[in-house]
């Protein structure tokens, strides 16, 4: 896989038909795993919100980066790749994703399982999905539980055998939840999608077409959403830090740079 480097998280360079291909053998090799036993594969949507609060946070930097494969969701990872990497990626969104994947399960035969939101949501979102692309829906459950109720949910994800879990438990706490249960599921792949099922249900609106080709959907969520401006004074601060990055980067090439000339120059002297 090509993959890029970006404030320490791993992050492919796939394009959305890239993704879904990459995820289809994702879900082959799970299935084919020795000893009968799916084996579970993650897909971590990665916005700069997230990716910032990894700087400061090990445990989700690691967590992030045992995932199998990581997209760029978000016009800051965009941004970031083509200044620290001088990549043009395209964005892979988790709603995007979500719907290619299921859109695709017609054709491939996939059971998907969505597990996340408040109660009734992933009910209305599977709804909607069946109506949309037939029955690849085998089983939702909200994401409001437990300790007890967790056991019992995994219990029936295990026993429904989906193909893809999503789980939309918001980020980061999807991610740990995901990490957390590795070893406990057994699914082929598992991604998690934060508030797609709100939208897919039809009970949040998704950023008008205008904001999201601008890079703007951050700004449509602010506005339908104000409670957010704590969190997303992330998005400036991972500016700040990729454009910090970039003039050291650049700095380092230019004083390569020099060494190198002034070496050569030393060579041509005479002695
Ligand atoms: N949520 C959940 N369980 C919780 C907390 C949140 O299922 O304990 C759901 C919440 O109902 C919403 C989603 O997680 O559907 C979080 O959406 P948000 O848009 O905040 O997540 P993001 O897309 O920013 O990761």
């Amino acid at each position: 896989m090509a993959e890029m480097e970006i404030l320490g998280a791993k992050i492919s360079d796939y394009d959305m038909v890239e993704t879904v291909c990459s995820a289809a053998a994702l879900i082959d090799v799970g299935r084919q795993a020795a000893g009968g036993e799916p084996m579970l594969h993650q897909i971590v949507t990665l916005n700069a919100e997230i990716l910032y609060k990894a700087q400061t946070d090990e445990r989700l930097l690691a967590v992030i980066n045992q995932a199998e494969l990581v997209t760029p969701d978000g016009s800051g990872i965009v941004m970031a790749a083509q200044k620290l990497c001088n990549r043009q990626i395209e964005r892979v969104t988790g709603i995007d994703l979500m719907q290619e994947l299921c859109r695709q399960s017609a054709a491939c035969g996939w059971q998907i399982y969505l597990l996340g939101a408040k109660p009734g949501v992933a009910e209305q979102a599977g709804q909607n999905l069946r109506d949309q692309y037939g029955s690849l829906i085998c089983g939702c459950h909200d994401g409001y539980f437990n300790e007890d109720e967790q056991a019992w949910i995994i219990g029936e994800i295990n026993e429904k055998k989906p193909d893809i879990l999503f789980v939309g438990l918001g980020a980061p706490r999807q991610e740990f939840w995901i990490a957390e249960n590795r070893s406990r599921l057994r699914v082929p792949l598992v991604i998690g999608v934060g508030g797609c099922f709100d939208v897919i249900s039809g009970n949040l609106k998704r950023a008008p077409q205008v904001f999201q080709r601008l890079g703007l959907e951050w700004l449509w969520r602010l506005l339908k959403e104000p409670w957010r401006f704590g969190r997303m004074m992330a998005l400036p601060r991972f500016a700040m830090l990729v454009n910090r990055q970039a003039k050291a980067k650049k700095r380092l090439a230019e004083a390569n740079q020099r060494q190198m000339t002034d070496g050569r120059r030393e060579k041509k002297l005479p002695q």
